[in-house]
């Protein structure tokens, strides 16, 4: 394998080649990338929301900018700043040991701190953009630093500017995040109240919280160093009340969320498990036994086979239920 094939740098397992792979520890070795002119390039982090599909025509920076640093606090609140290089679930751990709430319920996701904004990561009822303060980036056309605030990202569900009117226009550096001293818990979500009494806890503290996720996620979702796989391919679809209502008609067990009056958001996993996909497997590409949304390389599929299939599963649900499903990961 040559020194520039990006399959140690991704959890999909994909074999593909790039012009080059470029360790960036600082700002300034941003800078140096820039003066001497290397073009295209691509940033790589935990490689965990990506599908490379081809051969890269580009330079590709790999985040290894670290570093947490307290830069301010009061009594209630501490604001960090983050480098983007950073392992996300041990910013988690590093938040649990100050004992410092608001990112308890988005343990043991993979990746890194400066992929989290890309697509506002989002885990049991809470989004990064709840703790989110600030980034830092540098413009990569131009070799200019800037700040992007809270208002600056339009955050919205696994989106952000920089997954669209940005694309690939910036390396981010570091984020700041305001972390809570005296946190309220989230616990409603998903399995986690059953969890905690499953383990009588019924005092729980931020740590407590983050065991239950931890042990949630263990017990549901594939290792992607032992199935490789990108956690959830499609984002779940967000539909209008009358469309539901329709759905509901025909399905009635269909299984849905209200998002406000006029919308309501429906678990993808449900219709690609209805429209008979979990589990399936062509070749070595399939949806994994347990979480129909996770695609999983079982063995030596291609970026090729990985996107047919997953446009199986888009023409399947499409038939089915009349929704089209979007891509969550990022296609290279
Ligand atoms: P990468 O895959 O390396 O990059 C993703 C995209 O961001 C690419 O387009 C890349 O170019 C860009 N990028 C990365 N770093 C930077 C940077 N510093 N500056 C600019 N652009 C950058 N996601 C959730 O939201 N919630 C979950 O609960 C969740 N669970 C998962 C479970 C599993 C088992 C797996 C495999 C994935 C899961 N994911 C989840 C998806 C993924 O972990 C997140 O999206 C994560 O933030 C990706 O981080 P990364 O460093 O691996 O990004
Ligand atoms: P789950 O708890 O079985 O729930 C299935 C789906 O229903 C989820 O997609 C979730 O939407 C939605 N849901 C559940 N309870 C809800 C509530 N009270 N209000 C609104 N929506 C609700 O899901 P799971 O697959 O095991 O995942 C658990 C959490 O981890 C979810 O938040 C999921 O997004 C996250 N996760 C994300 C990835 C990824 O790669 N993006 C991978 C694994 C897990 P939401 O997805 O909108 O929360």
């Amino acid at each position: 394998m040559s020194e520039n094939n990006l399959l140690p740098y991704n959890t999909m397992r994909m074999n593909a080649d790039s012009k080059g792979i470029i360790p960036i520890y600082s700002e300034r070795d941003v800078f140096e990338v820039l003066v001497e002119q290397l073009s295209p390039l691509k940033i790589i982090g935990g490689g965990s929301n990506v599908l490379i599909t081809q051969d890269q025509d580009a330079y590709i920076l790999k985040n290894e900018i670290k570093g947490i640093e307290i830069i301010d606090e009061d009594n209630d609140k501490v604001l960090i700043k983050v480098g983007a290089g950073e392992n996300w679930h041990q910013l988690v751990m590093w938040s649990i040991s100050h004992n410092l709430g608001g990112i308890e319920n988005l343990a043991l996701i993979p990746g890194c701190v400066g992929a989290a904004p890309m697509q506002n990561i989002g885990a049991y009822g809470i989004e990064q953009e709840s703790v989110f303060h600030s980034l830092s980036a540098i413009d990569l056309s131009e070799g200019t630093t800037r700040s992007f605030f809270k208002e600056d990202c339009k955050f919205g569900y696994r989106e952000s500017i920089f997954k669209n009117e940005c694309k690939g226009k910036y390396i981010i550096t570091h984020v700041n995040y305001i972390l809570s001293k005296n946190h309220k818990l989230n616990t409603s979500y998903g399995a986690i109240n059953n969890k905690l009494e499953e383990l009588e806890i019924a005092n729980p503290s931020i740590s407590d919280v983050a065991n239950a996720v931890i042990s949630i996620r263990q017990s549901k979702l594939p290792d992607p160093k032992i199935i490789p796989n990108t956690g959830s391919f499609f984002k779940n679809p967000i539909v209008s009340i009358s469309t539901l209502k329709t759905l509901e008609l025909k399905y009635p067990e269909i299984v849905s969320y209200p998002i406000d009056d006029e919308a309501a958001k429906i678990p993808a996993a449900w219709l690609i498990q209805h429209a008979g996909f979990k589990g399936k497997r062509v070749g070595d590409a399939g949806t994994h036994k347990n979480h129909a949304l996770v695609l999983v390389n079982y063995g030596n599929a291609s970026g090729e086979d990985m996107l047919s299939f997953a446009k199986q599963i888009q023409d399947g649900v499409a038939e089915k239920f009349g929704i089209s499903l979007e891509p969550e990961v990022n296609i290279w």
